[in-house]
């Protein structure tokens, strides 16, 4: 049986499920008027519901609802236990920085210290990040800060594909509340999970890839610079590039 209608669909069915993510529940067709009860053999352009199109696609948006603000979005989530993370973490860690960023810089969960305190990149790798940020000239208080999940994997451990769909639709709505025009995401986790491929680091790393109407650029996270200083040369050029993009932006 030929299936490609199938996979049309399906392909049509993920784009528009990535939308409803970001809280865009309809989309402007042209409809063939001849199917339409009252046909003047005219094709027309119509905004039509999303749910009209796809009726067994969940058009909710998944965070639950809209906010309007970080504050309001933190509270409503904040004793989130929709994965098992939920149960095992200390803090919350929801994010940190300017409620309408230009930049937000994306990592992959709380390590030990995150969890204690309840604030993205304030261990180790946190402390370089800090002096990457400032290399660049831009702090903490200028850029936002957050993660692919919330709360702490056990033991530094990757999260798990289903622990980061969980968290997917919260970086979502912090993505659609801040607006930012650049995102820097921090790591192969960070990378592949936001911009849901399967390519390698390498090949994601010091490029522009194009995410729902915003611009990301892929860069070593700061803990594998610890690991492997011989990256750090790599990544320079990498936030040269990211500075002169917010540079061209800001004109
Ligand atoms: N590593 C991350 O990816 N995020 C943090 O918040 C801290 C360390």
């Amino acid at each position: 049986m030929n299936n490609k209608p199938n996979n049309i669909r399906e392909l049509l069915c993920r784009a528009l499920t990535s939308q409803v993510e970001l809280g865009i529940n309809e989309v402007i067709i042209k409809r063939d008027s001849q199917h339409t009860a009252k046909s003047d053999g005219q094709n027309t352009i119509q905004s039509v519901p999303v749910g009209e199109l796809f009726p067994d696609l969940n058009t909710e948006h998944p965070g639950g609802a809209e906010y309007d603000s970080l504050e309001s979005h933190y509270a409503a989530i904040c004793n989130c236990l929709n994965c098992p993370l939920g149960n095992t973490r200390t803090k919350f860690v929801y994010g940190v920085g300017h409620p309408q960023a230009p930049i937000v810089f994306v990592g992959e969960g709380p390590g030990k210290t995150e969890d204690e305190i309840g604030e993205p990149f304030v261990g180790q790798a946190g402390k370089l990040l800090d002096k990457i940020l400032e290399a660049i000239k831009f702090d903490r208080t200028q850029v936002y800060i957050a993660n692919m999940v919330k709360c702490r994997p056990p033991n530094n451990r990757e999260p798990l594909p289903e622990e980061m769909d969980a968290c997917y639709p919260y970086l979502m709505e912090q993505l659609r509340l801040i607006r930012p025009k650049l995102i820097c995401a921090l790591g192969r986790v960070a990378a592949k999970g936001l911009l849901k491929t399967n390519s390698s680091l390498g090949k994601l790393r010091g490029r522009w890839h194009e995410f729902r109407g915003m611009q990301v650029l892929v860069t070593y996270h700061p803990a594998a610079l610890l690991r492997f200083p011989s990256y750090k040369k790599d990544t320079w050029e990498d936030m040269k590039k990211l500075r002169a993009r917010y540079d061209e932006m800001a004109k």
